[in-house]
């Protein structure tokens, strides 16, 4: 008998197709969708929302990776409003600008402010006066310089580790004497490049906005009632954009007339803008045809590195210390197990229930990698040893949530051009792709959402 002729369905077309329903790839897939593109997004995981993960456990609202947003432009805030998110909004407690840091085994509120700076007890008075007179050093003619240098020759090394290092530790989870100013913090960077000076920079560019009658957008924490959640949800509803969870994508060609074909669990899908915002080391699982299998595989590895994530519960008698702060940062020189502890329920009050207060904390990162990997028990044990004298805490935690991140934030080190102009060269040769993720421009939730945006609008 003759085998049945089959016939190939016709691949459904879209304007744009995006892999991977993380934040950048829903926030992108939310703005194009706004311009009257036909947007899919395709996730692998049987949820969206990537490193977005919050539950509800036993009354506590649990967030497994991101704790809350900072959003530091106005064009995120009027996104957020967009959405239709500001009944949801909460903003971060007023006491949370408040952050301690350790020293010599005691907890000291760091200096938020010039004023702050030259009161606090962190420096001694030889210290304060090497960091007033940062405006008096040159720029540097490098182009591109590590934390570690760049704070030590502005500012000294005393600012650098009780002050940024551990600042960084909180943000990247990283090592100062890697990461790069230039692309780990571009605007303080720019300052130097654009003023000579921090301070002076940021006194001229005061001046400058008081002159135009412009105001500076001011940096605002946030989450929402149930958590960020309601973000990746929010982000979803928009008419015409569609997803899809548990995809397996089997192959990815690019045909001569520019058309980019997915091929995702026996569909295929069409379009001629692929935008890819998986994490890098994702890549390999795409099935990408040559030679644009290769040109991913060849772009330079960035670190990543393994993460944990605590989430304690106590009853708030068990903890003497009032929580008045955004938490606690573990200078590396203060040889702790713990990086650092934010106090949830004082910064979002709706996180622990009543009478109860919740408290999370982040192991490993690039300095300590192997305590990031160690089982919940453990974790749990040193971490309340870390935490204990410092806050007063008697007895064991009521409730507990441990989230391991084996590849948790990428590392924006000294060098991260090479990586940022593969990218660009990819993009340059094979039009219509677009590699996008927290690798470029920026790991926070807002960066994320902020350069979707710029690339949406880019987009015709
Ligand atoms: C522990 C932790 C704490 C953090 N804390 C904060 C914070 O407090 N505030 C803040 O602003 N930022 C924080 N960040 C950073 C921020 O959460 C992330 O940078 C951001 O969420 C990354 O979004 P993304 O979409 O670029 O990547 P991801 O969230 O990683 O999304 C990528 C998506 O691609 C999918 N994918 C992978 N492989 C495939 C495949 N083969 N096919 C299809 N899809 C695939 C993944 O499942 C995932 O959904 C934190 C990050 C971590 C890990």
């Amino acid at each position: 008998m003759e085998p049945e002729a089959t016939h190939p369905q016709p691949a459904e077309s879209f304007d744009t197709i995006i892999i991977g329903g993380g934040i950048t790839g829903l926030a992108t897939a939310n703005a194009l969708a706004k311009k009257g593109k036909r947007v899919h997004v395709i996730e692998k995981s049987s949820r969206l929302g990537g490193a977005v993960q919050t539950t509800n456990m036993e009354g506590f609202l649990v967030e497994a990776g991101p704790n809350s947003m900072l959003v530091k432009s106005e064009a995120v805030w009027n996104f957020i409003h967009e959405l239709g998110l500001d009944d949801e909004r909460v903003d971060a407690n007023e006491i949370s600008n408040k952050r301690y840091l350790i020293k010599k085994g005691g907890m000291v509120p760091l200096p938020m402010s010039l004023v702050g700076g030259v009161t606090t007890p962190l420096y001694n008075p030889l210290e304060k006066v090497r960091l007033l007179a940062e405006p008096f050093i040159g720029k540097s003619k490098l182009a591109d310089e590590s934390v570690t240098s760049f704070v030590s020759r502005r500012m000294g090394p005393a600012f650098l580790e009780y002050g940024i290092s551990a600042l960084v530790s909180g943000i990247f989870a990283g090592d100062p004497d890697c990461l790069s100013i230039r692309h780990a913090f571009p605007k303080v960077w720019n300052l130097e490049q654009g003023y000579g000076s921090l301070i002076g920079g940021a006194l001229k560019l005061k001046r400058e906005r008081k002159r135009t009658g412009k105001t500076a957008f001011k940096s605002r924490m946030i989450s929402f009632r149930k958590g960020l959640k309601e973000l990746v949800e929010a982000l979803c509803r928009e008419d015409c954009m569609t997803t899809r969870t548990g995809a397996n994508i089997e192959s990815v060609r690019r045909s001569d007339d520019g058309q980019w074909t997915v091929n995702v669990s026996g569909e295929a899908l069409q379009a001629k803008q692929l935008i890819v915002t998986t994490p890098l080391h994702a890549h390999e699982e795409l099935s990408f045809e040559r030679p644009v299998e290769e040109r991913l595989l060849d772009i330079p590895r960035i670190d990543h590195p393994p993460l944990s994530t605590l989430v304690l519960g106590f009853d708030r008698e068990q903890i003497a210390h009032p929580l008045d702060g955004f938490g606690v940062l573990f200078p590396r020189m203060e040889k702790r197990f713990t990086l650092g502890c934010i106090f949830s329920s004082t910064i979002f009050p709706e996180r622990a229930p009543e009478g109860k207060v919740a408290l999370m904390c982040f192991i490993g990162g690039v300095q300590q990698p192997e305590n990031g990997c160690l089982p919940t028990e453990e974790l749990i044990k040193e971490t309340v040893k870390d935490l204990a004298p410092l806050l007063g805490i008697t007895g064991d935690p009521c409730f507990h949530s441990h989230s391991f991140w084996p590849l948790a934030i990428p590392q924006y080190n000294v060098g991260h051009s090479v990586f940022l102009n593969a990218l660009e060269e990819i993009e340059f040769d094979f039009p219509g792709l677009h590699i996008r993720g927290n690798f470029r421009g920026g790991p926070g939730l807002s960066d994320c959402i902020d350069n979707a945006l710029q690339f949406a609008e880019k987009q015709a």
